[in-house]
């Protein structure tokens, strides 16, 4: 009998591994805003039409890609971030994998404009089903603009299983919050089918909490700042009255990821003991920070659930650490200054 074995074809593999890292438009939303990041920019602009579904364009003023990188960038593990495998011990930038733009040109069409400060013209790539199919030198402004249009447009069986655009429209509001939350110091916006929903001045991090989940926490924050060797916790936890009966504006970033640990927000919920009712919901922005080699964020392609060397550790500092603020607060509860 003849051999049977054979090689998927790139777009195909492609496909498959899209699966993992774009599920909704959400996922491309998060790839998009960390590579905006990544590349340095101080202004990043969010376009959505359809709830992502029509398209999905980020636009920054970052550092721009060469002629050959914009090409590039589209293959699977393709990646300026890591060289080796020591480098993925020492993470110090939201990407790392390689995936998510040839991931995103699988599923989808994709118009890349993109300019360094150093090139007179910039280079303008359209890609569908992984394939380049029109390149062309453009005038275009330092930095990249990518739009991602008619996601799973050559998947329908995917297509079909997106969610109402409500529904699909407040993972895309989800993953904006929470890149925005984590880099105060960088400008964005968010426009959704024409109407802008969000407009972000770079500012501290207290002001980008009022904004982005109400001015209700205006003067109602307590500041979170413990440094150990180990680790830094440093943010904002609400006074106890802004305690909510839903779980809602809660987050956690280790080394400015977003993640999500329900072990860590326990031990926040058990430092407001005797504060809040046992039923109530501590609002939390907590960033942790600690040497690379003590998380393992390549533990799921999306980088949401992470993997501490020591837990425990880190659970009893968070507790102290708001135990400590809430403590401090009600001594001087002054300590909450304005804006
Ligand atoms: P990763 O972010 O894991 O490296 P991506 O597929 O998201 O993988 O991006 C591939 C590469 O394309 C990045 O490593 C980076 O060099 C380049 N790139 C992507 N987006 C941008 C951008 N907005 N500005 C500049 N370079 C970018
Ligand atoms: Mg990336």
């Amino acid at each position: 009998m003849a051999d049977k074995i054979l090689l998927l074809p790139d777009n195909i593999a492609n496909q498959i591994a899209a699966g993992e890292v774009i599920q909704r438009p959400a996922s491309a939303v998060k790839e998009l805003l960390e590579n905006a990041v990544d590349a340095g920019a101080t202004e990043i602009k969010l376009i959505i039409n359809d709830a992502g579904k029509a398209l999905v364009q980020v636009i920054d003023n970052g550092s721009g890609m060469s002629e050959t990188d914009a090409r590039m960038a589209f293959e699977r593990h393709a990646t300026s971030k890591i060289r080796n495998i020591d480098d993925l011990f020492h993470i110090r930038t939201m990407g790392f994998r390689g995936e998510a733009l040839a991931s995103i040109a699988a599923v989808a069409q994709v118009e890349l404009r993109t300019r360094r400060a150093e090139d007179e013209v910039g280079t303008c790539l359209d890609i569908e089903n992984s394939m380049v199919v029109n390149q062309q030198p453009v005038a275009a402004p330092v930095g990249t603009s990518i739009s991602m249009k008619n996601l799973f447009f050559n998947v329908p069986a995917r297509r079909n299983f997106l969610k109402s655009n409500p529904a699909e429209m407040r993972h895309i509001v989800d993953e904006f919050m929470r890149v925005a939350l984590a880099f105060p110091a960088i400008f964005f916006s968010l426009h959704s089918n024409g109407q802008q929903l969000f407009h972000l001045e770079a500012g501290s991090l207290k002001q980008r909490i009022v904004q982005l989940l109400g001015n209700h926490y205006n003067h109602k924050l307590v500041s979170v700042k413990e440094e150990t060797d180990y680790l830094n916790i440093q943010g904002f936890v609400g006074k106890p009255e802004t305690a909510k009966k839903t779980r809602g504006d809660q987050f956690f970033f280790v080394n400015n990821r977003f993640i999500r640990s329900a072990y860590l927000n326990h031990a926040v919920q058990n430092a407001y003991q005797e504060l809040i009712p046992a039923d109530a919901f501590p609002m939390y922005v907590l960033f942790i920070d600690l040497d690379p080699t003590q998380v393992d964020v390549n533990v799921h392609p999306t980088k949401q659930e992470i993997k501490f060397e020591d837990e425990k550790i880190v659970y009893a500092f968070v507790q102290a650490a708001v135990k400590h603020a809430l403590a401090q607060f009600s001594i001087t509860p002054t300590l909450d200054f304005d804006l």
